[in-house]
């Protein structure tokens, strides 16, 4: 299912778009009746008028959570029964990926034919993940002896509040949608003010599958507004985030100041990929550069920090350099184009000015440049340095852009310090092929997920998420499920 620039261009003309906010299964204006504006950053163009959720939305979203939770149209539906809405919602979410893929292309800027073949196949894929998995977890009985039984079961939480960022908009949704509706909970979603329209129409999707109103509502709107208001929630029993490290820390303030909400966040960082010389270096550097790439380097788990063994140092700075030139950004509904947009242009400025202080700090080995396309200039050359020094900004602050930075280490107890010299651990690579070597070195680093001789390993079926400042809880696997469910003990005596 691949189209020609021309085919894109022409879905793009006869797109609907939903713009208006979703609660209690109809979509409605704000209360207020304020709008904003959600642009291409492809073309700089205004895509569509989104109705802009405040305080009073999410309000009204939040009691229609609870209105459904509480009468049990879903939550006390059996696990099989929500398996069965949850695959109808998997099913359409195949039949509509060209859509789906178009809406997140042009709403933030990624490649059409990247969203058409990761984001939305994967978003069907973990809907259809969690459902089959809801009706094969078996709960517990302890072993407490004769006369006493004391069950251990997994309940739903109650009403769960979503934050999500614009880099993965209908993938980082799910994540969160999936394993929270599988177990029995109603839904508040506020998607990023650049990307809600792919989230507006999963909540279509997921009605036309036969999830009941109220269960998912789903509110776009700003952070300072709609998103404090989910965060500040007396009625929310859980919220979770994912996006930077500022606003997680603001939900954890905004949980105590409140009900003292359970808040699981998700909140990026600085992962290193480290080279050794018995490595398949061609291997290497492909899979590098995808890592800090792809997505524009819009990626949390982006290999931004490459540590190269001395050795070969010069020899990976050309093949990364090589790799780059092949990957210039262009239309991102051209098949063709090797990157997309960056999401707007504050963030266009942002990735400059880091890339600014890195031609200060370090040597610059390939690109650098804003790029103009479309009549937009929030375009960016994929971008290399060398030579930074440990404390350079461009080292240890998060960029979220196609900016990679090259060390170099002599040993392996170099190489660690340097990988773990971050407040951020969420992944880390290790190319070696030295199995002693990969097995050490991934119990020393930290991260919550090592990838060996490759990068980003990623399933539905393995944890994601991370330690440090990169956040705590677990997107993906069952472990996910952890997050939306509480432990409740029922403890009869019958002697
Ligand atoms: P934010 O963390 O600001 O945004 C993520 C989500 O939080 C959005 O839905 C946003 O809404 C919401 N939000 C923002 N401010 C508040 C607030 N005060 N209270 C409640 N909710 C709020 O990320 P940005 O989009 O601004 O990106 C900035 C940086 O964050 C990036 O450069 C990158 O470093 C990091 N980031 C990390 C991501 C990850 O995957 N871990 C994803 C995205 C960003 P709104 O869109 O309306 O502001």
């Amino acid at each position: 299912m691949m189209f020609t620039l021309p085919e894109w261009q022409a879905r793009a003309a006869a797109l609907r778009l939903r713009t208006q906010i979703w609660i209690d299964g109809k979509a409605q204006p704000a209360a207020s009746g304020a709008r904003f504006e959600s642009v291409n950053p492809g073309t700089g163009q205004i895509l569509a008028d989104i109705a802009k959720g405040g305080a009073e939305d999410i309000d009204r979203a939040v009691k229609s959570a609870r209105r459904a939770f509480d009468d049990g149209r879903w939550s006390r539906q059996t696990p099989a029964a929500r398996k069965e809405v949850l695959l109808r919602l998997a099913a359409l979410i195949r039949d509509h990926i060209p859509e789906l893929a178009l809406l997140d292309s042009l709403d933030m800027g990624k490649l059409v034919k990247d969203a058409a073949t990761i984001d939305a196949p994967g978003s069907a894929h973990f809907f259809q993940w969690h459902a089959e998995a809801i009706d094969k977890l078996y709960d517990e009985i302890a072993p407490t002896g004769a006369a006493d039984l004391a069950m251990i079961r997994r309940v739903p939480l109650g009403v769960v509040g979503a934050v999500v960022p614009w880099n993965f908009p209908l993938d980082m949704a799910t994540w969160k949608l999936a394993p929270a509706l599988a177990m029995g909970n109603s839904v508040v979603l506020k998607p990023a003010e650049q990307s809600p329209l792919s989230a507006l129409r999963l909540a279509e999707l997921a009605a036309e599958a036969g999830l009941p109103d109220g269960v998912l509502n789903v509110v776009p709107g700003f952070g300072q507004d709609a998103g404090q208001a989910l965060g500040r929630h007396p009625d929310v029993d859980c919220l979770v985030f994912t996006g930077s490290t500022t606003v997680g820390k603001l939900f954890q303030r905004y949980a105590g100041e409140s009900n003292m909400k359970q808040v699981w966040l998700e909140t990026g960082g600085k992962s290193p990929n480290l080279i050794f010389p018995d490595a398949d270096l061609d291997a290497a550097a492909d899979m590098a550069a995808f890592g800090i790439f792809f997505n524009q380097g819009e990626v949390c788990s982006a290999n931004s920090r490459l540590l190269v063994h001395r050795s070969i140092a010069e020899e990976m700075i050309d093949r990364m350099a090589a790799r780059a030139a092949a990957m210039q950004p262009g239309d991102p509904l051209d098949p063709a184009s090797a990157m997309g947009a960056m999401v707007d242009r504050a963030h266009t400025d942002t990735v400059m000015s880091y890339i600014a202080s890195g031609k200060q700090s370090a040597r610059l080995v390939c690109g650098g440049e804003r790029v103009t396309i479309n009549g937009s200039d929030a375009y960016i050359q994929p971008t290399i340095f060398a030579d930074a020094a440990p404390d350079a900004r461009i080292v240890r602050e998060e960029i979220f852009g196609p900016v990679l930075s090259i060390q170099t280490f002599a040993t392996e107890d170099e190489a660690i310090a340097l990988a773990n010299d971050s407040p951020f651990a969420l992944a880390a690579s290790l190319w070696t092929r030295d199995l002693g070597r990969a097995l050490s070195l991934s119990d020393r680093l930290f991260a919550g997920t090592v990838s060996v001789n490759t990068v980003d390993a990623l399933s539905a079926m393995t944890p994601f998420g991370g330690m440090k400042q990169s956040g705590f809880g677990r997107d993906l696997s069952l472990h996910s499920f952890d997050k939306y469910s509480a432990l409740k003990t029922t403890w009869i005596k019958y002697g």
